[in-house]
């Protein structure tokens, strides 16, 4: 059967499939794990510096209202001792307008919310009842209060900062209060609207109401914020970070923060999408940096496939040409360099000499002649092609046993055989190992003896003759035998002829009292008879 390795697919395929399947997955999954690390750090990051930066902003917001209450609560000591003082009260206000950047406009006002001196030129105001939601807090607080966001008359979002002013003896005299407008310039509104916003983030503040204070987008300043987790956490004073889904649907990563002195909140945020859009690139990076080493991990693993597969694919070359003549000498050849290679080679070493031999006995057996041993008329064949192919000269000596009917019987046709073997046994003795000695009939033998000449032949055959004579066999006793001689080419110029020849001088050799030798005739001269019987 002709070898044939595109039938089915071979081992080195299935390596580099198998090589490439784990590369691939093996591939994918840290891809997709480096994808997760990435997005979950950048995840963490944004969420981390946003909710530093919250943190950040509510601790500086609420210095700004400490210091503010502070200011307050000092100019409040001062005003007392002369609130009856028209003059004192104005040149308070304006000191605290001006000195510091902290409000807009500065009121003091009587126990009633009269206004006694504003900072603020429109003088109108003076002896006016205050009623707004920021005097009207202040005047029932009684106490330092920062008021709840709220819209001004003048159409101003606002917060008033206010301190009572009590007298000596205790008795409530009024408050002098701060607005701030949470929409114009003022150092509240540099420190919270002043926010970086590249990158999608923003920064937003709530007061208790969810009412936005600070916002990117002007147009929602002063709306109620609706369902938001992250700003149900921070005015509940709660400060740390989430991914939250916004009142407006966007997904977001918000830090957050409480600012306790005005019960507000401070929100940081970033949309999830802005935050991993950098992730899609980052990661087209990573895959064509891992292309060109993957293309040469499929070349290396390609070369060593074939390195561990060439030795096996060799030996399944060999084991379907094992009947080659040249199969043996192939495998010895194969380099078997691991395990199971080599083991293969063995054992297909050792088949193919186990073959080798039967193949060599069963030859043998067909050639020879089971009763003696001797060379059967198949093995005389090859025995004569291979002298003919070389060209050999040879004696050919026929010989029968005298009377051998006789002997069969007299003691049985076992004794026979016995006798048919002994003889054999005396041929062998008597000849070389170049010799071919047949059993070319019942009992009747064929002798070739290459490169021997008539006087030598006849010598054989007389000593071979004289043996049998002098031999004697258990039961049977004495035998004889009669031998006919012809050589190749002297007598004959086929081998045929020759052997032909020599049965005719065999056949003379009985004709003329057996038990001797006759050398075959040629054209010219008469068979000569060298024996002498006995
Ligand atoms: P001759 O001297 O003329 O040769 O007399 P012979 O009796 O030997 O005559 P022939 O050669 O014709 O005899 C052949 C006999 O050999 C015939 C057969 O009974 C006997 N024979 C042939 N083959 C075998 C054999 O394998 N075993 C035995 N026991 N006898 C055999
Ligand atoms: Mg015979
Ligand atoms: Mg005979």
């Amino acid at each position: 059967m002709p070898f044939a390795p595109l039938f089915r697919v071979d081992l080195r395929r299935l390596i580099v499939l198998l090589a490439i399947l784990s590369g691939l997955i093996t591939l994918g999954i840290s891809f997709y794990a480096s994808y997760q690390v990435q997005r979950e750090s950048l995840i963490s990051s944004t969420l981390e510096a946003n909710r530093a930066y919250a943190a950040k902003l509510a601790d500086s917001t609420d210095r700004f209202f400490r210091s503010a209450q502070q200011q307050l609560a000092f100019s409040a000591e001062v005003i007392a001792e002369r609130f009856g003082n028209d003059g004192a009260l104005r040149d308070e206000t304006r000191r605290l307008r001006l000195q510091t950047d902290s409000f807009n406009s500065i009121v003091i006002t009587g126990a009633q919310g009269v206004v006694r001196a504003t900072s603020s030129n429109a003088s109108q105001l003076l002896g006016q009842q205050l009623a707004s939601p920021g005097a009207f807090e202040a005047l029932r607080e009684r106490r330092p209060v920062i008021s709840k966001p709220y819209i001004a008359a003048t159409g101003k979002l606002v917060v008033v900062i206010s301190q009572p002013i009590f007298s000596e003896n205790g008795s409530y005299l009024g408050y002098v209060g701060g607005t701030i407008y949470l929409t114009e310039e003022s150092i509240l509104n540099s420190l919270l609207g002043a926010h970086y916003y590249q990158d999608g983030s923003y920064l937003y503040a709530v007061d208790q109401n969810r009412r936005l204070l600070y916002h990117p987008d002007p147009k929602r300043l002063g709306t109620v914020v609706g369902d938001n987790e992250v700003i149900d956490r921070v005015i509940a004073g709660e400060s740390g970070s989430q991914r939250v889904i916004n009142s407006q649907g966007s997904d977001m990563l918000a830090g957050y923060a409480a600012l306790p002195t005005a019960g507000w909140g401070i929100i940081a945020q970033r949309p999830t999408a802005a935050t991993l859009h950098p992730l899609d690139g980052l990661m087209l990076k990573v895959l064509r940096q891992t292309a060109p080493l993957a293309l040469l991990t499929f070349l290396g693993v390609w070369w060593l496939s074939g390195w561990i597969s060439h030795p096996l694919w060799q030996l399944a070359k060999s084991a379907s040409e094992m009947d080659a003549a040249n199969s043996a000498e192939r495998i010895q050849h194969i380099r078997s360099w691991y395990f199971e290679a080599a083991q293969l080679k063995r054992a297909m070493q050792l088949g193919i000499r186990l073959l080798h031999q039967r193949i060599g006995k069963l030859n043998l057996d067909a050639q020879t002649d089971p009763l003696t041993g001797l060379h059967n008329r198949r093995g005389l064949t090859l025995a004569l092609d291979v002298l003919r192919a070389e060209g050999r000269p040879f004696a050919a000596v026929a010989l029968d046993i005298d009377h051998f009917k006789r002997i069969n019987d007299s003691y049985g046709h076992d004794a026979g055989d016995q006798v048919i073997r002994h003889l054999a046994q005396i041929m062998t003795a008597c000849s070389r190992g170049a010799d071919t000695l047949c059993r070319s009939g019942g009992e009747e033998f064929l002798m070739l003896l290459p490169d021997t000449n008539l006087e030598s032949a006849v010598l054989v055959a007389e000593r071979l003759r004289q043996c049998v004579e002098q031999d004697e066999i258990s039961q049977v006793g004495h035998l004889t035998i009669s031998l006919g001689i012809a050589l190749w080419p002297l007598h004959a110029d086929s081998i045929e002829g020759v052997l032909k020849l020599a049965d005719s001088a065999l056949y003379k050799a009985k004709q003329q009292g057996r038990n001797r030798s006759q050398i075959a005739e040629t054209d010219q001269s008469t068979p000569e008879d060298f024996s002498h019987s006995g």
